[in-house]
């Protein structure tokens, strides 16, 4: 149900470019190497390295905007179409790219207080408030805001930054609907007052999170989004709803992030926090050249969050910033190649109609849910004044036919209701009183029953209160056209708004035919001409000739540059292979050596891939919970015990106190002969050579039971007496030691299976 036009629009670019800082000027004479064809929408960029005969580059985009520019000039030109579309039902996305202090928050938030100086995001509010109050009062809106900030490929909500216990918070995908934020907080906004008071709970949780607000601003992307819901009746008498979503991004800072030197964990923390912004230009990239089938959004949670307004249902705005400061070349032209890249991606945006997740239509179902209560309840108690006064209590003609545009009058007229019926009580309990003939008892138990009654009437006379402004609060909420909001401005005023917009668009009109007739230009170069003399043909061909070796030689510097960079970022990605790979078979090394094959293989098994998060995780450990009932039952032999028991020994416990079954649960283990190897025990044998064997080494005569001896102690200077021995005594448990040299064996063989060379990549 979502389609109207199928049509595909370009990604619109716009280049603006801040005037020198203080610092800038004071740092010498050059001046800015960013030359502004306002007319034509070119930015002429020097190289200040280069000598003077090597060509300039030139870029042309959809609109330029200089030093000089004002904030309501770039809006009126180059936004206000796509919020006007928003409004329409459209998505929209307005993003800011550059490097870090080239005016991307400028750009977007501005300064707040002086309305010259105010950003993208707050003309906007005042766009979207101000058409809804100047439309028609058969629309309904429902506008909400969210606010959320990407860092180190965590998302966090900035309405409400503690939830998630710190972590971030999860993307998700509807078949539907697209790529969500899971649980990410919504605010109903009903004027421009509240949505801009949302904007400034967000920002100021923003700069309570950073610890350098400088770093953490440079390094994060901070997205505003707004939803403008509107419900039109059609001509099929239907309410249908259209939904506009915008998205307002201030980027991180596009600058290139050094990446030589850093190592292991910090390698890391650099990757993700430069994950979202190379994914963009990745996907950027791919959609751009239009051959590669494959676009990259799922790398990062910034493109899977802007996979609609990249290449997909969205009409979108890039604005790139530039500073003209002559040490910021390279960036500067990367900057440009960016969003010269992005002018060739193809969007195919709809208006958005009569979406599944509409929260407008939950409302008027909730709304109509409360009125048609409410109706109940004033039914009901038109019921029952009729059976009490026994007479017609209707007023004016007021009946059941409830239009849906009628005003409710619930509220007056439970009171109505309310106060007559405790009029009614007192009557009647002041008549039990005055009763002569009734026992006393009996005008207690009815004067009791009153009191309940009455009892019973405050509490309905509560609830009904509740349910109303229940359903004014909702109703609240849902703006209607031209009802909600008053507009204040007078016509003067919106005559001035109008002309100022006209202006803009005329503006925009004559730099698309300037760029008409520049590409026109280009070509009648192709176009054959006469010559009347030989002369005159030699020197329109020399003119074109020359026109033609600069433009070579443009295309040829052009590729050369092109070609460094990509030697460039390609040496970067193998260094940071590199330092993978080494970390990865380090990884390896430990797992191989130092963990236990089963700890390993139960680690292994409780992995899965969440799709959803494009990650591996862990499945909690007490899956099954049959199992460890299972592993809790006790041996059969040892019910009833505390240990596993023999049928022998069981016997004996049953026998009491008997002699003969007394020691006879004893487990029986052969002793380690290896006769030990210290210096000092080997004296200790060579001072009694005799003894020791006699003791150990041969079986005992009555063969069940060898006593145990200690090497440590000396052995005792005679042999007990063979009747000493017992075959009841207890003998100790004795436990084969492994030798040292049987660990030894096993590791070097487990060593030598495979062993990790840790420093070759
Ligand atoms: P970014 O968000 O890209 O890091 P900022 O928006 O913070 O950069 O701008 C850096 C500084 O430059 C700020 O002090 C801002 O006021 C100033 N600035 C940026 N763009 C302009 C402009 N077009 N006109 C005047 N001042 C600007
Ligand atoms: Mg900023």
């Amino acid at each position: 149900v979502m389609s109207k036009n199928k049509s595909s629009e370009s990604v619109k670019v716009v280049v603006r470019c801040r005037p020198l800082n203080r610092k800038e000027e004071s740092n010498g004479p050059a001046g800015g190497i960013v030359k502004l064809d306002l007319g034509l929408g070119q930015v002429i960029l020097r190289n200040p390295r280069a000598t003077a005969s090597e060509p300039q580059k030139t870029f042309t985009f959809d609109a330029v905007y200089d030093a000089n520019s004002k904030q309501r000039d770039l809006y009126d030109e180059s936004v206000r179409p796509l919020i006007d579309s928003v409004l329409e039902g459209f998505n929209g996305t307005i993003f800011a790219y550059g490097q870090t202090g080239t005016g991307k928050t400028y750009t977007m938030q501005g300064a707040w207080l002086d309305p010259e100086k105010r950003g993208v995001i707050p003309n906007s509010f005042d766009h979207i408030f101000t058409h809804i109050s100047r439309s028609q009062s058969d629309k309904q809106y429902l506008v909400r805001a969210s606010y959320l900030e990407i860092y180190r490929e965590e998302i966090r909500d900035l309405l409400s930054p503690n939830h998630g216990n710190g972590r971030g918070l999860e993307l998700r995908e509807n078949p539907d609907t697209g790529v969500y934020v899971q649980d990410l907080t919504l605010c109903v906004c009903k004027s421009i007052k509240e949505i801009e008071e949302v904007m400034n709970v967000g920002n100021q949780a923003r700069a309570v999170a950073a610890t350098d607000m400088n770093e953490h601003s440079s390094r994060s992307h901070a997205l505003f989004l707004i939803t403008v819901e509107c419900s039109q009746p059609g001509p099929d008498g239907r309410k249908h709803i259209r939904v506009g979503h915008l998205n307002l991004v201030d980027l991180a800072g596009s600058e290139r992030q050094a990446k030589t030197g850093v190592q292991g964990e910090r390698l890391k923390e650099a990757a993700k926090i430069n994950l979202s912004l190379s994914a963009l230009g990745n996907v950027i990239s791919a959609l751009a050249d239009g051959r590669s089938g494959h676009v990259p959004y799922r790398d990062s949670k910034l493109t899977r969050l802007l996979q609609d307004s990249l290449g997909g249902n969205a009409k979108t705005v890039m604005v790139a910033t530039l500073g003209p400061a002559p040490q910021h070349y390279d960036e500067t032209l990367t900057t440009l190649r960016y969003a010269n890249r992005a002018k060739n991606i193809q969007n195919q945006p709809r208006v958005n109609e009569d979406p599944k997740d509409a929260l407008l239509r939950e409302f008027q179902k909730e709304i109509s849910r409360l009125r048609a209560q409410l109706n109940h309840r004033r039914w009901r108690n038109k019921q029952k004044k009729e059976q009490v006064e026994g007479e017609d209590w209707e007023r004016d003609g007021d009946d059941e036919s409830e239009g849906e545009e009628e005003e409710l009058d619930v509220e007056k007229d439970a009171e109505e209701y309310v106060k007559l019926e405790e009029q009614r009580l007192e009557r009647e309990k002041n008549a039990i009183r005055e009763d002569q003939f009734m026992l006393a008892e009996e005008k207690q138990r009815l004067l009791g029953e009153k009191e309940r009654m009455m009892g019973d009437l405050r509490k309905e006379q509560e609830a009904t209160e509740q349910l109303t402004a229940k359903y004014k609060a909702m109703e609240s909420k849902l703006l209607v056209g031209g009802k909600n909001i008053m507009d204040h401005t007078n016509e003067q005023q919106k005559m001035l708004e109008t002309k100022r917009q006209e202006i803009a668009e005329q503006t925009r009109s004559e730099r698309e035919i300037q760029q008409q007739m520049l590409t026109q230009d280009e070509e009648t170069l192709e176009l054959r001409e006469t010559f009347t003399s030989l002369q005159q043909e030699v020197e329109a061909k020399t003119k074109k000739l020359k026109k033609l070796y600069a433009k070579l030689q443009c295309i040829k510097a052009e590729i050369q540059d092109v070609n460094d960079e990509h030697v460039r970022s390609r040496q970067e990605l193998e260094q940071t292979q590199n330092e993978l790979t080494r970390e990865l078979k380090f990884k390896y090394l430990i797992i191989e050596n130092f963990i236990p094959p089963e700890e390993k293989n139960k680690i292994m098994n409780r992995l899965t891939f969440d799709p959803e998060e494009d990650q591996w995780k862990f499945q909690p450990l007490v899956a099954a919970e049959s199992k460890s009932t299972h592993l809790k039952k006790r041996p059969s032999s040892a019910v009833g015990y505390k240990r596993p028991l023999s049928q022998y020994a069981r016997v004996a416990i049953a026998m009491g106190a008997n002699s003969r079954y007394r020691a006879e649960n004893i487990m029986f283990l052969e002793l380690d002969m290896t006769p030990p190897n210290t210096a000092s025990l080997n004296r200790s044998m060579e001072a009694e050579p005799s003894q020791s064997p006699s003791v150990d080494s041969s079986p005992t005569k009555d063969g069940s039971v060898r006593k145990s001896r200690s090497w440590r102690t000396p052995p005792p200077p005679e042999p007990p007496p063979l009747s000493d021995r017992a075959p009841n005594r207890p003998c100790l448990i004795g436990c084969r030691k492994r030798s040292q040299t049987d660990i030894n064996s096993g590791l070097k063989k487990h060593w030598n299976k495979e062993v990790y060379d840790v420093n070759s990549p």
